[in-house]
């Protein structure tokens, strides 16, 4: 079936004229008819736009016009935080009411201008706030590999509909782990970039010191062709740095000239990592991954990451801090949804009181409080200080190894409702996802293996250094093909 190929095998079909795009596309779609009542993946697509995008893509092919197109006729779905121009933008909350974007994000234009059909609205916890995608005002997404469990957060939808062959890849944010931590809990490949390798403009922010765009696929290889694709500098984004974009998929050549693969890479452990709450099959799936690497040629150095401790807590702070203000224009005048009052205040506090749900106002009051004045310097300067501790722990661990292997989430995917009531215990679930945004390097996770009862996905994480992304993916490619993990598919 069409819908179960990834990027790379679809565009070789394509590119011989095997199949059409428009085939592709339809593929996808009875996919969705058949499984997205379960999984929820979707808040929403427009077939009828889907299948004109691909009978434009059809055409190109005829015409002969594909070169430069790396992702031509491939149906890509993004998260609902990113703009696409004429398409609904809610970013998982009714505050936004109809809002329909204007124009499309870099990212978007970037996928379009590679010839992918961009289609379809992924699901996502409220304005990207949480781990599970149960913060959702559009309902909760289910786990491709067991329905009573959460696909993780806050890009589930993006994660479930890659892992339900839904879609070939999607695009999802990740702050604090959002990328990471779903594509591990449901068995696909999560990528985060280094801080201004991509473009956030047209991303609704979240914590713009921390936010990236990247990619969900089914392999490494896709998740190398989608970097290529939607990285490099953008002078609508300032914070875009203007370096150059390596060719991650030619890079992925698979062989070495001089022994194993991976003869000459150093892979970081850090002894911080093995903390109380990590389960035990996923700390034997790790073991296991870090023995193949050193089958595969690399070298294992235990390292220390001594701050490693302080990452929630100051993520914590400097997130809602810029949450807070971010989230300040979402007042009922520019945007979305209003509830009227008799005077400005009142509609501001009218709107963004049945605008914004729970989790939403629970981080708007903690990023408010941690900014106010006799605060400030306690909770908000004094996290960034730390997040300078949390970068330098990994900026000296660099010198030594090319990259750091961890666990992406302590558990598999645990049950919708488990975590609900508890925020305490929802933000540990990305103990080991957050200093990666603290410290602004790259991570990627993969699969890894999976638990026994119920057979669930586990993931492993690989942090690069500032821009390493071509030695994380090369690493995580050599990884994959000596594992298939990837391989397998949930019993949908
Ligand atoms: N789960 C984390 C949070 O709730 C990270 C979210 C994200 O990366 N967007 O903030």
């Amino acid at each position: 079936m069409l819908n179960q190929l990834t990027i790379s095998e679809l565009t070789a079909r394509l590119a011989k004229r095997e199949v059409s795009s428009r085939e592709a596309v339809q593929s996808c779609l009875d996919r969705i008819a058949r499984v997205d009542g379960e999984i929820h993946a979707f808040i929403s697509h427009n077939d009828a736009d889907a299948l004109a995008q691909a009978d434009a893509a059809d055409q190109l092919f005829s015409r002969g016009d594909s070169a430069g197109r790396p992702l031509l006729g491939v149906p890509v779905a993004v998260k609902d935080v990113l703009a696409v121009k004429n398409q609904p933008l809610n970013c998982g909350s009714k505050i936004l009411g109809r809002f329909v974007s204007p124009y499309d994000a870099t990212v978007v234009e970037k996928l379009k201008a590679a010839g992918a059909i961009v289609f379809g609205r992924l699901n996502m916890d409220e304005f990207a706030m949480g781990s599970s995608t149960e913060n959702s005002a559009f309902g909760v997404t289910r786990n491709p590999w067991d329905t009573t469990r959460i696909p993780g957060g806050s890009s589930g939808g993006s994660a479930a509909a890659v892992a339900a062959d839904e879609v070939m890849a999607a695009l999802g944010s990740d702050t604090g782990g959002s990328i990471r931590q779903p594509a591990a809990l449901c068995g696909c490949v999560g990528l985060k970039p280094t801080y201004g390798r991509v473009s956030r403009y047209g991303l609704v922010a979240f914590a713009s010191s921390l936010d990236q765009i990247g990619p969900f696929t089914k392999d490494v290889r896709d998740a190398a062709t989608m970097l290529g694709v939607i990285g490099g500098h953008d002078p609508r984004d300032s914070t875009s740095v203007p370096q150059p974009l390596p060719d991650y998929a030619a890079a992925l050549t698979g062989s070495s000239p001089d022994g194993p693969i991976l003869k000459g890479l150093k892979l970081g452990l850090p002894k911080e990592y093995l903390i109380g709450g990590l389960d035990a099959e996923v700390k034997a799936a790790v073991d296991a991954a870090v023995k193949k690497f050193q089958e595969l040629g690399a070298e294992i150095i235990e390292i220390s990451l001594p701050h490693t401790d302080y990452a929630v807590a100051t993520y914590y702070i400097i997130a809602t801090a810029e949450a807070s203000a971010n989230l300040a224009r979402f007042d009922g005048i520019r945007y979305g949804a209003r509830v009227e009052g008799a005077d400005p205040v009142e509609l501001y506090g009218r709107t963004r009181g049945a605008g914004f749900g729970t989790e939403v106002k629970r981080r708007i009051i903690l990023g408010t409080y941690v900014l106010s004045s006799g605060y400030h310097d306690a909770y908000y300067l004094r996290a960034q200080k730390v997040r300078t501790l949390i970068r330098n722990d990994f900026l000296k661990a660099f010198k030594t190894v090319d990259a750091v292997v961890t666990p992406t989430s302590p558990t598999a995917a645990f049950k919708i409702g488990e975590k609900s009531d508890d925020p305490l215990q929802m933000y540990l679930s990305d103990i080991f996802t957050i200093s990666c945004n603290l410290a602004g390097i790259c991570g990627i996770s993969l699969p890894c293996g999976f638990m026994k009862n119920p057979k669930l996905p586990i993931g492993l994480q690989l942090l690069g250094k500032p821009f390493g992304e071509e030695t994380l993916l090369q690493a995580a490619h050599a990884y994959e093909r000596g594992t298939n993990w990837h391989r397998e598919k949930p019993p949908l």
